[in-house]
């Protein structure tokens, strides 16, 4: 028996296992990929917003404002880089002004910094904005993550502090009575409560313990086009029009934290939310869209297109319930990501503390390794000296040495498939979409997995894509 089983890892479920892992409580993770962070977190636009834009007295508002602050704590005791960019919301009419004003009220009463600036002021501090901007919003708070990058760090940390992973276990039946009994395909698990972070399948999870609730989530699609690293001197700020009922914070134009400009996204209802492919549709809309932000760059830099799936409550907030011992955190949609620290903190103030009564512990931390491409050429030979595959780039767009990879595959979280190094790494990120690096990354896979490259998977169960000469091809 353990005091807290949760299901899910994604941001959410990782900062939980995080904060969990601060204190003495036992703690397993249930997660039904074979790697973490491989839903909802893994595809959005990766900003901690500042926190002006959810209405007022919801717990988005509450929690993004207080996630933000939590960024700047977690982000450097992780290692975790955290770009603060800076945030533009573009007025170019005398209603969207209107719209300004309102979130110049919601912001005052929330204490994020902001300036108001004129049209040149706009442009100048961002040469490549529409020309029909009037006003703008100035919110130097708002920074950018690599939202995996901060969910390894959390769950390695969390692991690192006593914490059981189980990939590959999705949760399949619970009973109740004096304590949970969390089933998978591989086994039972007992715990004194459960903290449902299920994300997209969060309906599903809360009717496996209450089958008497209704559905509460419906999901829209968001997509997005992305440039190459060297694009980033194209803008210096994540850019907004004003948000909409609607359709949310609408088409944005985000400087990540690598230099890639992305654009989108976005928002389309969907039925199915394991529905995440690109439609021309979906990304022609980004493209009508962007030109009343910005002046849109030419397509032949886009190096790539995404989508991510929002899991939104029919409360429009996120759904954070204790119901006898069994948590629900779902229907969270953004700004979910910049919540994410403060959704854990209020889990556990709320409802963790008062059940289970929790004594702090101090723990040492594990600070993210450092990418390649940002070491000093002493470091870089410090490292080539441990061992020479330190210095055998297998990533030239991205710069990664085989031994990086060969070390993410033994990690407290360990790389399973091609999708995990590339999430942890970032080969096939680049301009050559893997084309140079995929092969080379299958080899090594392969051989530290002490499995055939033709079992290497891309991402879940049956995504091989090597076919042994010989095998049928029906
Ligand atoms: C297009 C888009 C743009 C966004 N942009 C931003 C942004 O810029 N800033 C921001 O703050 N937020 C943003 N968000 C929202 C943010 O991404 C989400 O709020 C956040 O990632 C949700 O995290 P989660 O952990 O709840 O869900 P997930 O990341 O989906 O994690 C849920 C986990 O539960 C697992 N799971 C599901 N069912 C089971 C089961 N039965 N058993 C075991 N495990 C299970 C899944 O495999 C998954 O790993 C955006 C979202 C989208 C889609």
């Amino acid at each position: 028996m353990v005091d807290v089983i949760v299901i899910g890892a994604g941001i959410v479920g990782c900062a939980m296992a995080y904060t969990l892992s601060l204190t003495n409580l036992s703690v397993l993770v249930l997660e039904k990929n074979i790697e973490v962070l491989d839903e909802v977190s893994s595809s959005n636009s990766g900003i901690i917003h500042a926190g002006y834009d959810p209405d007022e007295g919801s717990l988005k508002a509450r929690l993004n404002v207080r996630g933000a602050q939590l960024y700047q704590e977690w982000c450097p005791r992780l290692g975790v880089e955290r770009l603060q960019c800076g945030g533009l919301v573009i007025a170019k009419a005398f209603d969207e002004m209107e719209a300004l004003e309102a979130l110049k009220v919601k912001a005052e009463r929330r204490g994020i910094p902001f300036e108001v600036l004129n049209r040149e002021a706009a442009l100048a501090k961002e040469p490549h904005l529409t020309p029909e901007v009037i006003q703008a919003l100035y919110f130097p708070s708002v920074a950018v993550i690599m939202p995996w990058a901060m969910g390894y760090a959390l769950i390695t940390n969390a692991v690192h502090n006593g914490v059981t992973l189980k990939t590959d276990e999705p949760v399949i039946g619970v009973t109740s009575g004096e304590y949970f009994t969390v089933k998978t395909p591989k086994g039972s698990y007992d715990a004194k409560m459960v903290i449902n972070c299920a994300g997209l399948g969060g309906d599903g999870v809360a009717r496996l313990h209450d089958p008497s609730l209704p559905q509460r989530l419906y999901f829209r699609k968001g997509e997005y086009q992305i440039t190459d690293k060297f694009d980033g001197d194209y803008l210096n700020h994540v850019i907004y029009p004003v948000p909409s009922p609607i359709f949310g914070k609408g088409v944005l134009a985000i400087k990540t934290v690598e230099g890639n400009v992305m654009f989108g996204p976005n928002s389309q209802r969907i039925e199915d939310p394991y529905d995440n492919a690109c439609t021309s549709e979906g990304l022609a809309e980004v493209q009508r869209k962007l030109p009343q932000i910005i002046v849109p760059m030419p397509l032949t830099r886009m190096i790539r297109q995404f989508a991510g799936v929002r899991p939104i409550s029919v409360t429009k907030d996120f759904i954070l319930e204790d119901k006898n011992g069994w948590v629900n955190a779902i229907g969270i949609d953004s700004p979910g990501l910049a919540s994410a620290p403060a959704i854990s903190e209020y889990l556990m103030n709320t409802f963790i503390v008062p059940r289970l009564n929790p004594v702090p512990i101090e723990r040492s931390v594990l600070k993210s390794p450092k990418a390649l491409h940002t070491l000093t050429p002493e470091e870089r030979n410090q490292k080539i000296n441990l061992h020479p595959d330190y210095g055998r780039i297998v990533c030239v767009c991205e710069s990664v040495a085989k031994q990086d990879v060969v070390d993410a595959t033994h990690g407290l979280v360990p790389a399973y498939t091609l999708k995990g190094i590339k999430r942890r790494l970032r080969p096939g990120s680049g301009r050559c979409q893997g084309g140079f690096c995929e092969s080379r990354i299958v080899e090594i896979l392969a051989q530290e997995l002490h499995i055939d490259p033709s079992e290497v998977l891309y991402d879940t169960t049956g995504t091989q894509f090597l076919t042994k000469i010989g095998d049928s091809h029906d």
